[in-house]
């Protein structure tokens, strides 16, 4: 038989999961906190003064998650996303962008609620940051302030968006999470909004992650809806995913004047393409959205593991990895414990 051309040989060698899927994203959240109480994800009555957040010396150094960075990616990550809890709030988030840039990465990526945005946009793209996304659920003020619950306005994140295309940072995605009954009236005039710039708006399905969040499926407004009454005004057409696993379904203005994306991830899962793992900013590693649990990587490199060891330690779990959450969501799974997004990032 012949030898296998080299392309070939890298293919074999690919770490896949149970179902097929290779490793190729990591999102790292950098830490549990955050200056909002969207909702959605953070709500007031748990995320309180009693709540106990991660002291600091159990998040992970810099150094720690720049180690295992490099380790995930000679397993096949070229894409990482910087989330949290609210990234920028992590003092010196600059040098780990700094330090991650070096790793070879084909795309790093930082997901933030945008209020500290207009002051950190500059130095995240001179510390080689691709790209940033920003999460804005509505251009009103009044609805945007109810949905962050900490009546933060909204003009400072469309200040940080500003800052953010001035900084090259582009580009620029835009996370709305559409709810029924809250921001779904908001959907046209996100889409107008940054209709024409060259920036992406998302619109997402609110998600049953977590177990606080009081999701109902009645609240959720399906990607179908979404896209219907944005065609209404402004006709779309589909686009081909950028590349496989992508987690938007790409649409395009047929008048040209740019894209959105929706994430259906409640209405038509796409669990077939996930290629995602999370390191939660103590170090666990979970390999779905949903999961329960994960393993840890703090212990091991705090006592001495070597770097074959955690490579061993990834490939082993991503090699068992079976999780098809959403494809299986059902009235039983809503209310199974879940780790929550605040903690995982998104
Ligand atoms: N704090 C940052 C932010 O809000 O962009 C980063 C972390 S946040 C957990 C990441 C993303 O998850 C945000 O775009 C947020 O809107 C989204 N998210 C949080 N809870 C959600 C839910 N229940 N359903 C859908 N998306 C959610
Ligand atoms: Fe904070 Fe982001 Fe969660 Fe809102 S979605 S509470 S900004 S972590
Ligand atoms: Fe991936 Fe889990 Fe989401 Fe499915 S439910 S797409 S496996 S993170």
């Amino acid at each position: 038989m012949a030898p296998p051309a080299p392309g070939n040989l890298i293919d074999l060698m690919a770490l896949i999961d149970a179902h097929g899927r290779p490793l190729r994203d990591l999102r790292i959240s950098i830490t549990d906190r955050c200056n909002f109480r969207c909702r959605y994800c953070m709500p007031k009555e748990i995320f309180n003064r009693e709540y106990e957040f991660l002291q600091r010396d159990l998040l992970l150094s810099f150094e720690e998650i720049g180690r295992l960075t490099r380790i995930f990616h000679d397993l096949g990550v070229d894409k990482v996303r910087i989330t949290g809890g609210e990234p920028l709030l992590r003092r010196g988030v600059e040098t780990l962008i700094a330090d991650l840039a070096e790793v070879g990465l084909a795309d790093l990526t930082l997901t933030t609620n945008g209020s500290l945005l207009e002051r950190k946009a500059d130095a995240l793209a001179a510390a080689g940051l691709s790209r940033v996304t920003v999460s804005l659920d509505s251009l009103d003020p009044d609805v945007f302030a109810a949905m962050n619950d900490v009546d933060f306005p909204v003009t400072d994140v469309l200040d940080g968006i500003d800052a953010s295309v001035a900084a090259g940072l582009t580009p620029l995605k835009i996370n709305m999470v559409v709810k029924r009954g809250v921001n779904a009236d908001g959907v046209l005039a996100m889409a107008e909004k940054f209709r024409g710039t060259g920036n992406i708006v998302r619109f997402i399905e609110f998600m049953d992650v977590g177990s606080t969040n009081g999701w109902r499926l009645d609240d959720v407004v399906p990607a179908t809806e979404v896209l219907k009454s944005i065609a209404a005004r402004y006709p779309l057409e589909p686009v081909d995913p950028n590349y496989a696993g992508e987690v938007a379904s790409r649409w395009r203005y047929r008048d040209g004047q740019g894209e959105i994306g929706v994430i259906s991830s409640v209405s038509q899962p796409f669990c077939g393409d996930c290629t995602r793992a999370r390191l939660s900013a103590e170090g666990v590693l979970y390999t779905c959205l949903f999961a329960a649990g994960g393993i840890d990587f703090r212990a091991p490199m705090r006592s001495g593991a070597g770097d074959d060891e955690l490579r061993t330690m990834i490939t082993d779990l991503w090699s068992q990895r079976s999780d098809k959450y959403s494809e299986l969501r059902s009235g039983v799974t809503v209310n199974l414990p879940k780790v929550e997004m605040s903690y995982i990032g998104g």
